[in-house]
């Protein structure tokens, strides 16, 4: 049997950023890799938004970009300009075929649409089981989704970014394509952090998607009353739904750094690499892309590639408060935005905020919840 010398399990965001990279890179010219997905086209499965400063690595592939957002709720509204920054929309389709073009390319790559059930740790490498055959390699790396760790857990809470979208065409021009909807919290919260996300593409056709931060999921048919509500709450009645997107995204501090080894190495939303408490996960994918290219080359421990941050006990902080007081989500956001300036917001979501900057965010939420649970986690 062939020993490949990398196998990537899962061809997503992470799984064919990393493949794509490596394809690129002369340095892996040499070396056999497998890719194993179960389904290898997945068409516009997803929607990526994500802020980004100047130019970027995906400029060419957008849909769309905004240089300003609205955030919206009862104590604070505010259309905000986010230069240097831009608010993009990339569409999974176009990312998809675009790195396939390159992959497919390079002939010391194997691509198999195969299940995988289980892969195992052997001495020296790595056994990998699909539903029709079974294949070893030398250093894997996974993307597969595996919530059971997380949910079979209680030191920390497990939140949704739970969504679903639409993507409508109105019969007229009723759109400013100018200003995206980054967080409306003016639709009722019934107990929970709800809020509008609204992408207009162009003056005739937005996505609309009605997102949670909270336990649990809804009925369908709840997500989309709040949609038909919000259009109708707009005097937007005369429209046809073109396309829906739905997800969940987890939200939890739980290490999934513990679950890497010296020949396995989780990646994407299966390692962490999703912002714990926003869901965000694209732009941190393609930075934790470039940095294990770069970490390959010279380290062979997969287990030491990850470093953990301070940026790691906001998030739990931010989601102990979050989890047991889930209906103060709205006045949260808030305040943070309301007293913080937006590009130090980014660049702390980002993870590349200077302390002093750190503690600007800190101070510009109420305190006593945070203070509350700053204790309980240290005591
Ligand atoms: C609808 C949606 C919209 C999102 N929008 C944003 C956004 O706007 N901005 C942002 O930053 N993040 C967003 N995210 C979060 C995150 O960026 C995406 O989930 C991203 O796709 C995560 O990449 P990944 O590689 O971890 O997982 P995925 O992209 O889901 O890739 C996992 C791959 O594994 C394959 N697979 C699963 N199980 C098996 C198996 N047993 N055998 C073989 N193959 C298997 C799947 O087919 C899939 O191709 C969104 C998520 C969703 C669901």
């Amino acid at each position: 049997m062939t020993t490949y010398n990398y196998i990537i399990l899962g061809s997503g965001a992470s799984g064919l950023m990393l493949a794509y990279r490596m394809a690129n890179d002369d340095f892996f010219d040499d070396k056999s890799i497998l890719i194993i997905d179960k389904k290898i086209d997945k068409g516009n499965d997803k929607t990526w938004c994500f802020w980004e400063d100047n130019k970027g690595e995906w400029d060419g592939l957008l849909t769309k970009t905004w240089p300003s957002i609205f955030f919206g709720s009862a104590s604070y509204s505010n259309i905000i300009d986010i230069s240097p920054f831009n608010y993009k929309m990339l569409r999974s389709e176009v990312f998809y075929e675009t790195l396939w073009e390159t992959i497919n390319k390079k002939p010391n790559f194997v691509i198999v649409e195969e299940t995988v059930d289980s892969y195992t740790e052997l001495k020296g490498n790595v056994q990998v089981i699909t539903e029709k055959s079974q294949y070893i390699g030398e250093k894997i790396f996974n993307s597969l989704p595996n919530p059971e760790v997380y949910l079979n857990q209680k030191k920390y809470p497990v939140l949704k970014q739970h969504f679903v979208g639409w993507f409508i065409k109105t019969e007229n021009e009723v759109f400013d394509d100018s200003t995206a909807t980054f967080m409306d919290f003016t639709v009722p919260q019934k107990g929970n952090t709800r809020f509008m996300y609204v992408l207009p593409i162009n003056k005739k056709t937005a996505l609309f998607e009605y997102t949670l931060f909270s336990k649990d999921l809804l009925d369908i048919t709840e997500y989309e009353l709040a949609i038909k509500d919000y259009l109708k709450n707009r005097n937007i009645l005369d429209y046809k739904i073109i396309e829906k997107e739905k997800g969940i995204i987890p939200m939890t501090s739980f290490k999934f750094s513990k679950l890497n080894s010296k020949h396995i190495l989780n990646i994407g939303t299966a390692g962490g690499w999703t912002k714990a408490s926003t869901g965000y996960t694209f732009k941190m994918t393609s930075k934790k892309t470039k940095q294990l290219i770069t970490f390959l080359k010279s380290g062979n421990d997969l287990s030491k590639f990850h470093k953990k941050t301070r940026f790691w006990f906001y998030d739990l902080i931010f989601l102990d408060v979050l989890a047991n007081n889930n209906e103060e989500g709205a006045e949260l956001f808030s305040s943070m935005f309301r007293k913080g300036d937006i590009i130090t917001i980014f660049r702390f979501l980002d993870e590349e905020s200077s302390f002093m900057e750190d503690l600007k965010i800190i101070m510009s939420v109420p305190p006593k919840r945070f203070v509350q649970a700053f204790f309980k986690r240290l005591f």
